[in-house]
């Protein structure tokens, strides 16, 4: 077995990807079930790269970020044998499995979909024909219970785009079949998730995906872009429309495709993980922690898997916020949780920190223009210790277009541009980062004053504590002049690029 450092546009644990400060490696935790043994593989790798910390991703996948050598043969196969790697290093590349981190242990969910999520991987692992596909694929599954991962809930920013989204909803009796639960399909596109009709039975998961994914990857081997590069599930469906797709898939299912008007969704609670809360199992909690940045300790991640061991059996739950749960606490446990998380830095997190995102910017990622992460911490510094909010802005600090840390839009971009004079600077947009930015080229050292005046704005002006900050400023229209007036350590706005 050998490392290939291979061009990927995602990488894995056998394709490295290059980045400013060494090699970042990607490991699969599908669903983002971590378990004791696997904790400890994961721990022995960190002290093995003498890395202090582990980044959780917003697919609830790990990276290990500077890594210098090439994990050996025996790390490798000790990642496969605790299922943190592919068993063929060929599909390792795939995206990880996107599931609810409260499968299972949600009261509101209609179906725990661990069971299909272990299921899917299992079939992805014995697929290779799935190699064929880009490394973008990606599949999402959602229980229908108050952590949503797909498009039911209200704020655009906690949608998770899957490029193939199965999320159970509830039927009532429909032409001769009895009422209950049934996959509804939604396709991902640009940025977007694209309800269908398409009903699918629970027990043909795997089928279906398997004639979702052959379709696809027959339209990849035939359709080659111009740029050389694999076409993606959105070129499929800008090319085809979605029933051509559906047709098509059609043909390789053992009975017709089940069309129902899709039912009316259920809102969702935007950051409902965080804190403790009931779960369906009787006198138990999980409690749900947020990681600033996403952003895991070698200490932390031991200091958790002992609390998870101590007061439960041992689980702990990665999220695609970025942050963690542990699952199973008994209710009379929960103070000493609370107080070994918070003797840990890790008590339950400022508004803030539930909705900030920054991509690994530099030195972590060839493309960047910006240390976002650097920036990113002391813009939280500053609204943590200058602003309460009671309901957490949604701020994605982006070092380059791609904006992979948030594939939805947020409420506020700030998007990193080139250096001026020295210093990293940013964009500063109101919702996605299109058209002309509110303000141009601000400096980074300026920037936490320049945010947290345009929130001190917001919670001034907003006409309740319900309004949002996307939609207070949608319909806001003189920045200047409140920020003038919000306080007179405002720095002149800088004019348009
Ligand atoms: S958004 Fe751009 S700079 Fe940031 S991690 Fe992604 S590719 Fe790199």
């Amino acid at each position: 077995m050998s490392w290939c450092l291979e061009p990927q546009t995602c990488p894995g644990v056998f394709y490295g990807t290059t980045a400013q400060d060494g090699t970042l490696l990607r490991l699969r935790v599908p669903g983002g079930c971590l378990y004791p043994a696997q904790v400890q593989a994961l721990v022995d790798l960190g002290q093995q790269y003498a890395l202090e910390t582990l980044q959780v991703t917003n697919r609830a996948n790990l990276q290990l970020r500077a890594v210098a050598t090439a994990p050996t043969a025996p790390m490798l196969r000790q990642l496969q044998h605790q299922g943190l790697a592919a068993q063929d290093p060929r599909l390792d590349h795939l995206r990880n499995i996107m599931a609810s981190p409260t499968a299972g242990i949600d009261p509101q969910e209609l179906l725990n979909t661990r069971p299909w999520c272990k299921a899917l991987d299992t079939w992805i692992q014995r697929s290779l024909h799935l190699v064929g596909l880009p490394a973008k694929f990606s599949i999402g599954l959602d229980g229908g219970g108050t952590v949503a991962i797909g498009t039911r809930a209200p704020q655009a920013w906690v949608h998770r785009y899957n490029e193939i989204q199965l999320s159970v909803v509830q039927v009532s009796e429909f032409e001769g079949l009895p009422p209950g639960t049934h996959w509804q399909l939604a396709l991902g596109g640009d940025r977007q998730l694209f309800p269908t009709p398409v009903l699918i039975a629970i027990e043909d998961c795997v089928t279906a995906v398997a004639a979702l994914s052959q379709v696809y990857r027959d339209y990849v081997a035939q359709n080659p872009l111009p740029t050389g590069k694999k076409p993606r599930l959105k070129h499929l469906l800008q090319d085809w429309g979605i029933e051509r797709y559906l047709e098509r898939v059609e043909g390789h299912l053992p009975r017709p495709w089940l069309r129902h008007q899709p039912p009316m969704p259920r809102p969702a609670q935007t950051d409902g993980h965080l804190g403790v809360h009931s779960q369906r199992q009787a006198g138990q909690v999980y409690v749900g922690v947020a990681l600033p940045l996403g952003q895991l300790t070698l200490t932390q991640l031991q200091g958790l898997a002992h609390i998870a061991q101590r007061w439960g059996p041992g689980e702990l739950r990665l999220t695609p916020w970025q942050g963690i749960l542990i699952p199973h606490i008994p209710e009379a446990q929960v103070s000493q949780v609370l107080a070994a998380l918070t003797a840990m830095g890790l008590s339950t997190p400022a508004a803030h920190e539930r909705a900030l995102v920054a991509c690994t910017g530099k030195p972590g990622c060839g493309a960047a223009a910006t240390h976002t992460q650097i920036h990113a911490r002391a813009l939280l510094q500053t609204l943590n210790t200058q602003l309460a909010l009671d309901t957490p802005v949604n701020i994605h600090l982006s070092a380059c277009p791609k904006g992979c840390a948030q594939p939805s839009p947020a409420e506020l971009t700030l998007l990193g541009t080139e250096n001026i004079a020295g210093e990293d600077c940013y964009h500063l947009y109101l919702g996605a980062p299109e058209g002309e930015p509110l303000y141009a080229a601000i400096p980074a050292t300026q920037l936490p004053a320049q945010v947290l005046n345009l929130l001190r704005v917001y919670q001034q002006h907003r006409t309740s504590p319900q309004e949002s900050f996307g939609e207070f400023a949608q319909g806001f229209q003189d920045w200047p002049l409140a920020l003038s007036d919000a306080t007179d350590t405002w720095l002149a706005p800088v004019a348009h690029a």
